[in-house]
């Protein structure tokens, strides 16, 4: 499985499915409405259950490049994380950014929760049509800065689960292109 050691934790990338995942949370790549939809958003509801979509009524949405959290109903994952990555029109409207902002915000509320183990899907990377390989170096790259900025976050394991090789072969080069093995 290639993955790369950062300080005190382990970024990997492997491929399936994110609603089977056993990490403390999953995050799902929602959109503003938080009320459910295609993708990874609709298999995360349909695992977890009518209580995931309960609490996300009362979140009151959430804006893109920001993230919140709820249980996980009845996945073996703990909580759900959603986050809202931008929608993709030509990379000159703060997409790589807002993409950026998904990934530290996300992570900042595993850490205000204190999740240690936590698993992405390729957010934006769907309906929302970012080129993968762009996408997946912000991803990557995102994820490891905050690793090693925050060393005693807590978190102890950030798993990129793609559901396809058009997601995981690009997401593996970027972690093989910071050392990654
Ligand atoms: P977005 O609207 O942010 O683009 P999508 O759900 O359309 O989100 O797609 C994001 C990525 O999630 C895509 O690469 C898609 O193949 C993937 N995906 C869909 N279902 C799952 C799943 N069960 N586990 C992991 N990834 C998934």
């Amino acid at each position: 499985m290639p993955e790369l050691k950062v300080k005190n934790s382990m970024i990997q990338v492997v491929q399936g499915d994110i609603t089977k995942e056993n990490t403390d949370a999953i995050v799902n790549a929602a959109n503003k409405t938080l009320l459910g939809g295609g993708g990874v958003d609709g298999a995360i509801h349909r695992a977890g259950g009518p209580a995931i979509l309960e609490e996300c009524r009362k979140l009151g949405g959430c804006d893109t490049g920001d993230a919140k959290i709820t249980t996980g109903g009845r996945l073996p994952a703990k909580y759900v994380i959603h986050t809202v990555g931008p929608v993709y029109r030509d990379g000159k409207h703060g997409e790589p950014e807002l993409l950026k902002s998904c990934h530290v915000r996300s992570l900042e509320v595993a850490v205000a929760n204190g999740v240690r183990t936590i698993a992405f899907p390729a957010i934006s990377c769907g309906v929302y049509g970012y080129p993968i390989e762009e996408a997946s170096k912000i991803a990557i790259n995102t994820v490891k800065e905050f690793l090693e900025t925050y060393p005693n976050c807590g978190i102890t394991l950030v798993r990129f689960v793609m559901f396809g090789s058009d997601t995981f072969i690009p997401f593996r080069s970027a972690l093989r292109d910071l050392g990654g093995i």
